[in-house]
């Protein structure tokens, strides 16, 4: 990988991570007051818009794995092992990566995982 695209990849993960604490930062605050639909319809960007409503109506659980996922993903980056597959070591598709930067496993391995159950 290049180190552009490195540096990419780093960038699009420290503004998720980012992201991930201020929602979770608002879940704490306003606890079940909060309506994640409501409010963002109120938001006039709508740049993120996809992506900050799945990250809104995920539940803290969730969004303090995907906070581990993106942590790791980071280290990853660092150490040089970002694009390989953590279960069968092969290159993780760079497009698949584009969609879901904080992943460590291939399509293939990721399914395995969802259908026995983890
Ligand atoms: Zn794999």
């Amino acid at each position: 990988m290049e180190d552009r695209e490195k540096s990419e990849f780093q960038k699009q993960l420290f503004e998720l991570r980012a992201r991930i604490l201020q929602i979770l930062e608002i879940k704490n605050s306003y606890a079940k007051e909060y309506n994640p639909l409501k409010d963002s319809r109120d938001e006039a960007d709508l740049g993120n818009a996809t992506l900050d409503m799945e990250l809104e109506l995920s539940s803290k659980r969730t969004l303090q794995e995907t906070l581990e996922m993106v942590e790791k993903a980071l280290k990853r980056l660092e150490t040089g092992t970002y694009e390989i597959c953590e279960i069968c070591r092969r290159k993780i598709p760079l497009n698949r990566l584009k969609s879901i930067p904080y992943t460590s496993y291939c399509v293939e391995c990721q399914t395995k995982l969802e259908h026995t159950g983890q």
